[in-house]
């Protein structure tokens, strides 16, 4: 299994399992027949609303000794509900106890949107809005606060290393400003219409490892009725990609996701399919030629689909904390 050495001194799996829509009903057996498959990466989040599920599939596969704690790498996420620092530790805690687990391998800032406290009684997980129907309520939690905390979970060991996720340039500097620990990965959306070049750069010119997520673009989004997802061709059927699949023997959902570990980034793709499953794993350890790497980087269209205000609308009522 490739791995990408992380700034905090852990190695973690380049390629792994991504655990968002993955029903609740199915979770614990996708994530079991996964670990079987070779998956030692799992990422999750509070917002998947499956983190009990998960931990089930994973306590079930230690338990027939398929495979040992340590051995696996298990990604969480801060919800934006959860960005004051005084709730960070306790939602940690409620998320470990949900999966089972005593300690994260990373966890992450899901979005840099802090948004008011919902008490887990009340709604969980809480969604974007407030009420849980068109009440926006933001926090005035500022990402150092919330950093700040995320750090305190490293020493108390409750997670490994901490991370960020759908943060840009301006605000990742912002950041190392002021962190004691900086941010051992950067998860962002990436696919050939979303390249961020200048993003990757920068991480890398940091130190920070990328974690590339919806590495087949558009798909993943044509359930939310997204007009921009349904109107450009989807990636694996794009000519550029098929032409490359056939050229290297190999499906276009690898080439894809081929293109991102080749240059460096890690990869978390998900399906419920065992054959998927497979050849989703086998994207190291074969190689695209460069002039074939940067055909696919020319696709870019700077295309983005997991945009907040996809999942609300603007006219949503705004207030703040
Ligand atoms: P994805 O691009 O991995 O998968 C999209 C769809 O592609 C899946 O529903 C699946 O049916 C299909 N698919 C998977 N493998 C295939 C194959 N080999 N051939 C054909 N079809 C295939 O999409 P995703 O779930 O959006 O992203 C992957 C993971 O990234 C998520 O599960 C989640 O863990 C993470 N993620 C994080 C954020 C964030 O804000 N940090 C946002 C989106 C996703």
């Amino acid at each position: 299994m490739a791995t990408i050495k992380l700034n905090s001194g852990y190695d973690m799996p380049q390629v792994g399992f991504g655990l968002w829509k993955v029903d609740n009903n199915v979770c614990a057996d996708t994530v079991y027949k996964a670990i079987k498959a070779g998956y030692r990466l799992f990422d999750g989040a509070c917002d998947y609303g499956n983190e009990v599920e998960a931990g089930q599939g994973v306590a079930r596969a230690i338990k027939e000794g398929i495979v040992k704690r340590e051995e696996l790498f298990i990604v969480s996420k801060l919800w934006n509900s959860f960005h004051d620092g005084d709730r960070v530790e306790p939602i940690a805690k409620k998320q470990l106890a949900d999966w089972g687990l005593e300690y994260f391998d990373l966890y992450l800032i899901h979005f840099p949107v802090a948004l008011a406290y919902v008490d887990p009684s009340v709604r969980y997980p809480p969604g974007w809005h407030y009420d849980g129907k068109s009440t926006i309520k933001r926090s005035n939690a500022s990402i150092q606060e919330t950093w700040t905390a995320m750090e305190s979970l490293v020493e108390k060991g409750l997670t490994k290393s901490i991370g960020i996720s759908n943060f840009q340039g301006q605000l990742i500097y912002d950041l190392l400003r002021y962190a004691k620990i900086r941010p051992a990965t950067l998860q962002i959306e990436h696919h050939p219409y979303l390249v961020q070049p200048e993003l990757i750069k920068l991480a890398k010119h940091e130190g920070i490892a990328v974690t590339a997520y919806s590495s087949f673009g558009p798909l993943s989004f044509l359930e939310f009725n997204m007009a921009h997802a349904s109107a450009i061709t989807p990636l694996l059927e794009e000519t550029t990609i098929t032409s490359l699949a056939q050229k290297y023997g190999k499906k276009p959902s690898q080439i894809l996701l081929r293109w991102a570990t080749q240059r460096g980034l890690a990869v978390i793709p998900k399906t419920l399919r065992e054959e998927n499953m497979k050849s989703n794993l086998d994207v190291t350890g074969w190689d695209l030629k460069q002039e074939d790497i940067d055909r696919i980087s020319a696709l870019d269209r700077n295309l983005r689909f997991n945009q907040p205000t996809n999942y609300f609308s603007t006219d949503d009522l705004w207030i703040f904390a």
